[in-house]
């Protein structure tokens, strides 16, 4: 068994420290090598930009066009196709046409079970359990497999459009959406290997589309940035300080999008086929990929007109169907989805402290905000106009290639600041937890924090790593853990063990705990074993809320018996002393007191613990001078007789 931790005593040392990296130097970019790529990897689209003369410019593929569809097909007899090529496949093959790869990297079975209903083509279960894998019937394939190769058509479309080989374009600006945990950005790495692609920084979505809103240049302001794509929703509150990008707060659904107003047209109509023919559309997965693109068309015309046609034809299947979709209708199928990403915004502005009045600007980014209700929604929630100027599903990856010019240090001056969704911490002997970076923290984040052995020549201590809101390392969630050996046995409480945190720019966060006195040290980097879900961030973050008051007794109470047993530790340890110096009646005192702690194990409420413990403390008080005395004696003999050496 190992020993357990303390928190040290007294003040902490370092709550938090962050550093602000100098960007542009370290990675100053040397000539022989190409433009760092910035790339908006989307659920629905994927787009490429540089930074080319100062200005960032999307990429454009032979027909003119940015939007890369984020779809790969795998056909039976033939090599993978990507893009326009891959969505053309998904009505006459969607099994093997594997579309929103996004929304599945990283994830595990368990995260998708929602999920799986709606998807035309198969998922199973990877051996080790951890990650969800697309089965394509004679094969399987993972999730950054397929979000692999649309990195690499973008690669291969800015190699075409800059009249460069691939082989020189070799790093890479990814964004991702702020909620991204641990898991899926990791994923999102590996994707980019897969891609030959190098990831300088992952920068969260909307933190980009300020940057291309030139934001930045606008002087100290309040801004929310709204990004609602196909597959995501993101809200980041950023604060303008200068030069300097901060976040405040990101609050965000990794499923909540336009994909979802899609399915509330699809559903819509295919129970009304139903009802008209008595096929079930939904259950052939040829219909049901056909079906989606239709109303995805007819939601998009819903854009700019009051009403449009959803039309299907399958004769196979014997239908022939025609239905006006009026925007009133369309507008009241969305409405509890648009309300859920108001919620989202409420949530962020709690978190920064803020109300809407606060926010100064408001910015539109990602496909899904041309939907006149959503324009209106927000608009209104915040009380003012929003930025819509810019096309919304460019503007992420103009942001990424300006962020990719900052790396390759053609653009000075702007830094750019992303936050932890969770509070991240250690557990302590107290079974509660000791919380070094808190939630919403920006990163990259540092902090240091002191602590202890638990028992007398305690030669190893174990370190668990803990991510959540709750005050007990019981209901947080468990990221890792280590051990750190070769401690020299030492009393309890003298080993003085720093535990330093270091969440890096990606969001991987590295832990490295250092006895002080000995030099030996260990360290982690945490790659948790699949990431959190939103649902289960928001889950955690409403439990914390839940239970804030009993955790705060629950831990009240085990800090108390932690520095109770403390005392009482030290007292028995010296009875001898107090035996032989004290005086009868203090004696008296300090002998009831400290068989009162031994009695108190039981107790769980605060008070009369507290109330034991101060009087223990205050009993011991003649032992403790009666001690120093003693160390006195010791010391001034000692010096005696080391003055008697030296004369
Ligand atoms: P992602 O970043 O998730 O890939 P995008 O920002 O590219 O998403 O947005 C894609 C979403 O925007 C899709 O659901 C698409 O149907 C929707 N979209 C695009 N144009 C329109 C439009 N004119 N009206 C409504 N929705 C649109
Ligand atoms: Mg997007």
């Amino acid at each position: 068994m190992y020993g357990a931790l303390l928190k040290g005593c007294g003040q902490r040392p370092v709550i938090k420290m962050i550093e602000l990296p100098i960007l542009g130097q370290n990675f100053a970019a040397t000539i022989t090598e190409g433009p760092i790529l910035g790339i908006d990897l989307g659920t629905t689209h994927s787009l490429v930009a540089v930074l080319q003369h100062g200005a960032p410019r999307v990429l454009l593929d032979q027909d003119g066009d940015p939007l890369i569809p984020s779809v790969v097909s795998y056909p039976v007899d033939g090599p993978p196709v990507v893009g326009k090529a891959a969505l053309a496949r998904a009505g006459f093959d969607p099994t093997r046409t594997i579309f929103s790869s996004k929304r599945l990297i990283g994830r595990s079975m368990e995260d998708l079970r929602d999920e799986m209903a709606t998807l035309p083509y198969a998922l199973v279960e990877a051996e080790d359990r951890e990650m969800a894998l697309i089965d394509l019937g004679d094969r399987k394939i993972t999730p950054q497999e397929v979000c692999g190769r649309i990195l690499r058509a973008c690669r291969d479309l800015a190699a075409v459009q800059l009249k460069m080989a691939p082989e020189m374009l070799t790093r890479a600006v990814i964004t991702v959406p702020a909620y991204f945990d641990d898991a899926q950005r990791q994923a999102t790495r590996r994707a980019a290997k897969l891609a030959g692609l190098e990831v300088l920084r992952m920068v969260s979505e909307p933190t980009a589309a300020a940057l291309a809103y030139g934001l930045d240049k606008s002087g100290s302001s309040r801004v929310a940035v709204y990004d609602l794509g196909g597959g995501t929703f993101d809200l980041s509150i950023l604060e303008l300080q200068g030069d300097v990008f901060r976040v405040l707060a990101t609050s965000g659904d990794t499923h909540l999008g336009g994909d979802d107003f899609d399915r509330a047209i699809l559903i819509n109509c295919a129970a009304e086929i139903q009802q008209q023919s008595g096929v079930d559309v939904l259950a052939d997965p040829g219909a049901r990929a056909a079906l989606r693109l239709i109303a995805e068309r007819t939601k998009k015309a819903l854009s700019s007109a009051e009403e449009a046609d959803f039309v299907y034809h399958d004769a196979e299947l014997g239908i022939a169907y025609r239905r006006t979709i009026d925007w009133r209708a369309f507008q009241g199928w969305i409405a509890p989805l648009v309300q859920r990403t108001l919620d989202g915004c409420s949530m962020a502005l709690q978190d920064a402290g803020l109300t809407p009045p606060d926010i100064h600007e408001v910015v539109l980014v990602g496909g899904s905000t041309r939907v006149p209700l959503v324009k209106a929604a927000v608009s209104q929630f915040f009380g003012r106009p929003c930025h819509d100027e810019l096309n919304p599903d460019t503007v992420v990856a103009l942001g990424a290639a300006i962020q990719a010019g900052v790396l390759g240090g053609q653009v000075q001056n702007a830094l750019l600041l992303d936050v932890t969704p969770l509070s991240l911490g250690i557990a302590t002997a107290e079974g509660t937890v000791s919380k070094l970076i808190l939630r919403n923290a920006t990163i990259p984040a540092q902090a240091k924090e002191g602590f202890t052995t638990f028992v007398d020549g305690q030669t190893a201590v174990k370190f668990t790593i803990l991510q959540g809101e709750r005050e007990l390392a019981k209901d947080c969630r468990e990221l890792g853990e280590f051990v750190l050996r070769g401690i020299p046995p030492m009393p309890a409480g003298l080993p003085k063990i720093g535990v330093r945190f270091h969440l890096d720019a990606d969001g991987v966060l590295h832990v490295r705990a250092k006895e002080e006195r000995s030099g030996v040290s260990a360290e982690i980097t945490v790659k948790p074993k699949h990431g959190l879900t939103d649902e289960e961030v928001e889950t955690m973050l409403a439990d914390a809320w839940e239970n804030a008051e009993s955790d705060l007794v629950t831990r009240q109470v085990a800090d108390l018996h932690g520095q109770l047993g403390n005392v009482r530790r030290a007292v028995e340890k010296h009875l001898d002393i107090a035996r032989q110096h004290l005086e009868a009646h203090a004696l008296e005192r300090l002998e009831d007191a400290f068989e009162d702690a031994n009695q108190a194990s039981c107790l769980n409420e605060p008070g009369p613990l507290k109330g034991i413990l101060d009087e223990l403390e205050t009993a011991a008080h003649p032992l403790a001078e009666a001690l120093m005395n003693h160390v006195a004696r010791e010391a001034v003999r000692d010096r005696f007789v080391s003055d008697l050496i030296d004369e």
